[in-house]
């Protein structure tokens, strides 16, 4: 028998696959429990925004067509909103979709990507699928003012000549920490201009409005600055697979260059137009995300639990022991929470913010389970 991983090319046989969260139908079917909650991949606990249902509805009964591959309608809202020209977007299936598209447009084999300790796990893999290296910079400690979070001065001095991109989640999945709106530009702006620094945007609407660190006003000043934002989180679209990324025309044009010509369908397209503008929804999300933050953080500091102060809709809880065990026993109370022991932290465990309800019933299984 050949061995079909040999064949495959060296990047791709090194890859340590994504770990997804579990799904729902599969505890079901695993331990015959109903009445499951999964909080496990930071989806949102409201659903999706009503605007976008009704919007998608009207759609459903012309899918036999494509979508319309440029996205006009969605570009046109999206360019109202960041200020931008329409051609300063990239619209992405999911906006893994965007970041895989700038490791395959900026990265060959003899370029490094650089990155933080505890980044998001789709950068490390994207690099690799395309055969470059990467230079993964020990994170801040516990102890430090951003715990766990990127060492920027160190990032920095990992850039080489042959460094193509810097990745930085604003705020990090799976730490939860983010950086303030000087101090990220203040890093970008120490970037050199043939390095593209990617800004990822995942989580942005979980800060209050007055406290959104958005690095897509930066735009025009830094034309190696690349904005990445998704409807999966707060916008509750994570099924549909929408996202985009904002940069420089040039930079648009070469990840557009690319990109497979119908790569968002058009139930996603007409959904994301019509959520982003729900502000109900998105305000709705942020207050029961907040209430059910603080019904963690009370559970932790009740069962003297350490964690990352988080900006986005999940938190990362050190158990101080092996959390498989944790974990285990969550599931068999019915709650899906996310090891992250392939991020190098076996202790820890990344848990979703759900609605308060949910979170009071896990405010009981935490305390069986550490007990
Ligand atoms: C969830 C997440 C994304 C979004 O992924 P989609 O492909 O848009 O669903 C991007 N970056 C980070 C850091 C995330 O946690």
């Amino acid at each position: 028998m050949i061995d079909y991983k040999k064949l495959a090319v060296k990047g791709v046989q090194q890859l340590k696959p994504y770990i997804p969260g579990k799904p729902i139908s599969e505890l079901e079917r695993e331990m015959g429990l109903t009445n499951i909650i999964k909080l496990a991949s930071n989806e949102n606990p409201l659903g999706s925004s009503p605007k976008a249902i009704t919007a998608m509805k009207e759609v459903m009964g012309e899918i036999e067509l494509y979508p319309d591959g440029n996205g006009f309608e969605l570009k046109k809202v999206l360019a109202q909103k960041h200020n931008v020209a329409m051609d300063c977007i990239t619209l992405g299936n999911g906006s893994n979709d965007v970041l895989v598209l700038l490791t395959e447009a900026f990265l060959a084999a003899e370029h490094n990507a650089v990155y933080s300790q505890y980044c998001f796990a789709v950068y490390p893999i994207a690099v690799q699928a395309v055969g470059a290296t990467h230079k993964q910079v020990p994170a801040l400690s516990w102890q430090s003012d951003s715990p766990l979070g990127h060492d920027l001065e160190a990032m920095l001095a990992a850039i080489d000549d042959q460094t193509r991109l810097v990745f930085v989640a604003n705020p990090n999945n799976p730490t939860g920490n983010h950086l303030s709106e000087h101090v990220l530009k203040s890093f970008i702006a120490q970037v050199p201009k043939d390095v593209i620094v990617i800004v990822d945007e995942a989580y942005l609407e979980y800060s209050s409005l007055d406290e959104q660190v958005d690095a897509s006003q930066w735009l025009s000043e830094f034309p190696n600055l690349v904005v990445t934002r998704t409807f999966s989180k707060a916008y509750g679209l994570a099924g549909l697979r929408v996202g985009y990324a904002l940069s420089h025309p040039d930079v648009a044009n070469v990840l557009n260059r690319i990109r497979q010509p119908f790569n968002v369908n058009s139930l996603a397209l007409v959904a994301a137009q019509y959520a982003l503008h729900d502000y109900d929804f998105l305000q709705e999300s942020r207050q029961e995300n907040s209430a059910g933050m603080q019904i963690l953080q009370q559970s932790c500091e009740k069962l003297k639990l350490r964690y990352v102060p988080s900006k986005g809709n999940f938190l990362l809880v050190d158990f101080q022991t092996d959390a498989a065990d944790i974990y285990m026993k969550l599931l068999k109370s019915g709650i899906i929470t996310r090891p992250v022991a392939n991020y190098g932290m076996p202790d820890c465990l990344r848990i979703t913010i759900g609605t308060q309800a949910q979170m009071q019933r896990l405010d009981k299984a935490m305390e069986q389970a550490c007990g």
